[in-house]
């Protein structure tokens, strides 16, 4: 899903110049857009890449929520585009910049880095950060990639109109997986929560939210080895026991994705530290990469508490990493490409 962002003249048409920027910050969830307030309001006129989907900015996965109740500020809730958005315009508004184009490639050796867009452009600056985010991990079984869009999905926001009286399933047993189940609730008959354990990992208040919830029920200890479907249409999934490893069929008409995130980062293999899972390593507690210079924040170096506020923590904090490292490395530089 993208974000309808009313074009500003002047701002998020611009191409990137030719000139060195101080800040180029990658990602426009709440840590890029976070991170492009306080470097706007330092003065230091950040450039922000953020990613394209169906034309329009990403805007990262609160684009893809309904409510959000738990951002501070918002006593009645917002929804989760609609905060997006605001962030947006008070980053703007203190002179971010903004390309809408996927980066295709970065150059981070040296004091400049240069990162290479879709359209072939080339950005250079003294100093990045990071905050690509990660994307819904997949279930990589029989099945899901045929039915991709077609009664597979990972994103119930996104889809769930289309599954008006079905009866659906949800697979994972973590916040995401109940908020979607909850969500769902509004169009589809009946909701099972396939979990392949026999306790859930969400939060207490979530999994109350849910056990309450008379059109959702849960299979436990069972995962999903393969997605059945025809003519464009899921018709069940075949739930292996993961206790006992029996199979069998289970009738439904669509099936949810809410098993966790992958981190965007093949971007920076080989260029930047990851850890095991692919998560951007930076020397706690600052967010500063292996690359001087470069900084990471938001869910692309955080798997521990991946929310919102602490995305947009993490970018305030590389803000600040980001102009002490400039304040240090570029004023009295004879060599400075300014
Ligand atoms: P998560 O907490 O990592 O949960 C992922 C779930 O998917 C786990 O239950 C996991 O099972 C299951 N899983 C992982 N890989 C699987 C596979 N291959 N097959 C089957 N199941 C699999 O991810 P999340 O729910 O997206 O939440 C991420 C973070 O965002 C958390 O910190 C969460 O609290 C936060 N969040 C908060 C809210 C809210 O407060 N409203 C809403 C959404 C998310 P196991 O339990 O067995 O590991």
């Amino acid at each position: 899903m993208s974000l309808t962002v009313p074009p500003t003249p002047g701002a998020a048409d611009q191409a990137p110049d030719a000139r060195v920027h101080d800040v180029v910050i990658i990602g426009s969830g709440p840590a890029g857009l976070t991170a492009a307030l306080y470097t706007a309001r330092a003065n230091l006129e950040p450039l922000l890449v953020e990613g394209v989907v169906d034309g329009g900015p990403t805007g990262g996965q609160l684009t893809l929520t309904t409510d959000v109740e738990n951002f501070p500020g918002f006593p009645d809730g917002i929804m989760g585009p609609e905060l997006i958005m605001n962030m947006r315009s008070q980053a703007e508004r203190f002179g971010t910049r903004f390309v809408t184009e996927d980066v295709t490639a970065v150059d981070l050796d040296g004091p400049v880095k240069t990162l290479k867009t879709a359209s072939g452009q080339e950005i250079a600056t003294r100093s990045l950060i990071i905050a690509t985010g990660a994307k819904p991990r997949r279930l990589d079984v029989p099945g899901e990639t045929e039915l991709w869009g077609s009664g597979v999905s990972a994103c119930a926001t996104c889809d769930g109109f289309f599954f008006k009286d079905k009866h659906v399933i949800i697979v994972g047993g973590g916040d995401s997986a109940m908020e979607e189940a909850i969500f769902l609730t509004k169009f589809a008959a009946k909701v099972s929560v396939v979990h392949r354990r026999s306790e859930l990992r969400a939060s207490k208040i979530m999994q109350e939210r849910a056990f309450k919830n008379d059109k959702i029920d849960f299979v436990w200890n069972a995962e999903v080895a393969e997605i059945k479907g025809a003519d464009g249409q899921v018709s069940a999934v075949v739930l292996r026991d993961t206790v006992t490893g029996e199979t069998r069929d289970f009738a439904c008409e669509g099936l949810f994705l809410a098993i966790g995130h992958i981190p965007n980062t093949w971007l920076f293999e080989g260029a930047l530290e990851r850890d095991g899972e692919g998560y951007l390593l930076v020397d706690q507690p600052s967010t500063a990469t292996n690359v001087p210079g470069v900084f990471a924040c938001g869910d692309v170096m955080d798997q521990v508490y991946r929310q919102a506020i602490t995305a947009a923590g993490t970018g305030c904090r590389a803000a600040i990493d980001a102009e002490r490292f400039l304040a240090e490395h570029t004023s009295a530089a004879p060599d400075d490409p300014r």
